[in-house]
Order: C-alpha cells, then structure tokens, then sequence
C-alpha cells in the first residue's frame, strides 16, 4: 500500500486501516498481504526489508525496518477509503477474498502523509462480508464484523486494541 512521503518517526502505538486477503492455507483460512506473498500468523508479525528482491528498486544502504527512504515495513493508512481500494483487485488461487480492518502498529514507528509504516504489526478489527467467514478469522481473537454498523462492532471500542492480549504480549507489559 502506498501511503505517501515520510513525515516522522515515532515510537508510539498507532491504530490504522488496511486492507488484507483471506488465503486457504493447510492450517485454515489466514490474512495475508495483499502486494506481499506473506501469511499473517495468530501472533504479531514483524516486517523485512525485501528491496533487495525487486529488481526495479534502486538498491540501498542496509537499514533498521521501515526505512524512511525505503517503502517497506507494515503499511496502514490513516483514512480508510486509502485502505479500502486495496480491499478490491485481481486475486491469484487459493484466495478466498478480501478484508477491510483495523491494524495496530507498533516497534518502529514512521508517520507518513497518508499514514503509516512500521515494524511489528497485528490485525485490530476485521470487517467480513458474512458469518461463515468471521468465524474462520475468530482464531484471530480480534472482533471480527459483519458490517462496520453491526452492534458487536459499536460495542468494542477499537482503541481496545492496544490493550489487547497479543499486543501485550509482544511487548511484554
Ligand atoms: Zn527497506
């Protein structure tokens, strides 16, 4: 997802919008990333650098991840109309479909224009188009809704998430 020049860095938690697919792995339905091949696991995931895979980036100095003039990290955008046209696209097999939700980022912090990139990274909220596949994603221990509308949505407060247990446990607090 491209969100824009780097603005600042930042050690703070930030909550964002992405975009993810929901892919058929041996393990049950999982997120992934929608331009990396990159199954996200039940726990936090924590980014590489993988410029020096594409042959068309201009290579660069080694680099604590995410780079300020690189575009790796995880990506989240502070608008979710940014994130949501990710959410629509051209899927290759084993696909099942795309997701909208909330992310939590947090480790290396860098504040962009239109959002943000970061180190360590795992989902906050999932909106799913039916109930089938919110219960393949509970796994997650995330709220998972049916609509941005439903009541279980309205009733968890999203910033919940920073407090949540994968969250905590990754960072030991
Ligand atoms: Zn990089």
């Amino acid at each position: 997802m491209e969100t824009g020049r780097t603005l600042r860095e930042s050690s703070e938690p930030v909550l964002g919008w992405r975009a993810w697919v929901v892919t058929e792995t041996p393990d049950g339905p999982r997120l992934g990333s929608v331009l990396h091949d990159l199954v996200w696991p039940h726990s936090a995931v924590v980014a590489e650098c993988r410029r020096a895979d594409d042959p068309f980036a201009d290579a660069l100095d080694e680099h604590p991840v995410p780079g300020a003039h690189c575009n790796c990290g995880f990506h989240a955008a502070r608008d979710p109309v940014d994130a949501l046209s990710y959410a629509r696209g051209r899927d290759e097999r084993g696909t099942i479909c795309r997701v909208l939700g909330e992310v939590v980022l947090w480790g290396h912090v860098l504040e962009t224009e239109g959002g943000w990139r970061a180190s360590h990274a795992y989902p906050a909220r999932l909106y799913v188009p039916d109930t089938e596949l919110a219960d393949a994603l509970a796994a997650y221990s995330v709220p998972v809704c049916e609509s941005p509308s439903s009541r279980t949505c309205m009733g968890t407060p999203s910033h919940s998430a920073l407090r949540s247990r994968i969250w905590r446990s990754a960072n030991r607090i």
